[in-house]
């Protein structure tokens, strides 16, 4: 199906490029139409499949179809908001809509806010208004305690990465924007994964939602390879080292669990000669910023980030991610490697296993409905006996069930789980 079948005015599909846009992918086929006739919309779809354009070109398709027509009174108000996670998501998500809006004969107003850089142009970018707002939660708050945006005509609510924005972290401040919202206005929430855990507060968000669920399908999901390497925690640097020269890699995006882990490993990967930068919420938005811009010009060749890189960032080419830390969850795994093999690119993923948390590694192999064969690299055998136990199949209730397999005393799932984030502490 074309893009021209779905609804859109011919200035939006002129900025569809051929080479960038040849066909709609199966979210914004879905979507687009969807979001067209002004119903609430939640809907996932693997990471890298296109989720922006599936909402950023029926919002625009909106804007144009419902000119701006304020009450007195209003003077900066916004007719679209797009909430995002990560500031870094926020200015992608900016330069898409601007980039899709660039054909059309009416100037619309795009205006981006996040924190962590100074408020007073951001104050000054939305008096006025805007056609669309994209901010991350925190910021617009803070704007809206100083009365620089009005959100009392919002006629569209986006959340974009919405199963994290509804999570726990983001909560309070979601709903206090939300308080700011009027009642009466159309919710779309996209993400790739929707925990059982926020889908009460997206129930209680939508009106009669249209659910679109773009399940992949066989040969169309991400063509992300997966691989599990049995390390020693002490010698994942050296493996990290190892596997970046031997294998030529020109770019790679590793997690590490804490910030501070970042700055080791970056020292470290940087005392090798390999040029790496770390990248986590302690760093100034300048500092991030000009880090993504090297890592994406391939002025720095490995990024090491917390999960706070794990949410949205579209790299183009990059061929490799790596779990140097294992994530908290299968939801963050399933995030983290959708940073690479996006928009029909293949990529690699490659997750370091200790014996100390292949327990953990297990849990996200379940939840994943995959299993990853633990390799063993010459030079990085693990020597802790322990490995044995951990690599058999059934710990509990076996003969190596630490606990003896004694009723009452197994660890259940939860107690492993808990078990396998304590042991995840950084070298
Ligand atoms: P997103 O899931 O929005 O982060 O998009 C992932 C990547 O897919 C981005 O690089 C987009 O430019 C690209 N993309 C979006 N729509 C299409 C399409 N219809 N065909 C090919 N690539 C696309």
């Amino acid at each position: 199906m074309p893009f021209s079948s779905l609804g859109l005015r011919p200035e939006l599909l002129k900025a569809l490029k051929p080479k960038d846009y040849p066909a709609p992918t199966p979210i914004q086929t879905l979507a687009i139409p969807a979001v067209l006739q002004g119903v609430d919309v939640q809907a996932s779809a693997q990471t890298g499949s296109g989720k922006t354009a599936a909402y950023a070109l029926p919002v625009l398709e909106l804007l144009l179809r419902q000119p701006r027509q304020w009450p007195r009174g209003t003077p900066r108000a916004v007719h679209s908001l797009v909430l995002v996670p990560t500031r870094e998501l926020a200015v992608q998500v900016g330069e898409t809509l601007r980039s899709l809006a660039v054909q059309l004969p009416t100037n619309l107003k795009i205006t981006v806010v996040f924190g962590g850089v100074s408020i007073n142009p951001q104050m000054m970018g939305l008096r006025g208004g805007a056609d669309v707002v994209v901010a991350t939660p925190g910021r617009l708050l803070d704007l809206l305690s100083k009365n620089a945006v009005n959100l009392s005509q919002v006629q569209v609510l986006v959340l974009d990465e919405a199963d994290k924005l509804l999570d726990l972290g983001f909560q309070d401040e979601l709903q206090a924007i939300l308080q700011s919202l009027p009642a009466q206005r159309q919710n779309l929430l996209f993400s790739a994964t929707f925990a059982p855990a926020v889908q009460s507060l997206a129930d209680a968000l939508l009106t009669d939602p249209v659910r679109i669920d773009v399940l992949p399908l066989a040969g169309t999901a991400p063509d992300i390879v997966q691989r599990a390497i049995s390390v020693e925690a002490p010698q994942r640097t050296q493996l990290l080292k190892h596997l970046f020269q031997t294998h030529g890699w020109k770019r790679v995006l590793v997690f590490a669990a804490t910030q501070h882990a970042c700055q080791i490993i970056a020292a470290k990967l940087r005392k090798a000669g390999i040029n790496a930068e770390p990248f986590h919420g302690q760093l100034s938005q300048g500092k991030r910023s000009q880090v993504l811009a090297d890592f994406k010009a391939s002025r720095v060749k490995v990024v090491i980030a917390t999960d706070v890189a794990s949410r949205g960032l579209d790299i183009s080419e990059l061929p490799v991610v790596v779990n140097f830390d294992l994530p908290r969850s299968a939801v963050d795994y399933t995030h983290r490697i959708g940073r690479t093999g996006r928009a029909g690119h293949s990529g690699l993923a490659v997750s370091f296993v200790g014996p100390e948390t292949e327990a953990h590694w297990r849990l996200i192999e379940k939840r994943q409905s995959i299993s990853v064969p633990r390799e063993v690299l010459p030079g990085f055998e693990p020597q802790t006996p322990d490995t044995a136990v951990a690599d058999a199949p059934h710990p509990t209730g076996t003969a190596n069930d630490p606990t003896g397999g004694i009723k009452g005393k197994r660890p259940n799932k939860k107690d492993k789980l808990r078990q396998a984030q304590r042991l995840l502490s950084p070298e």
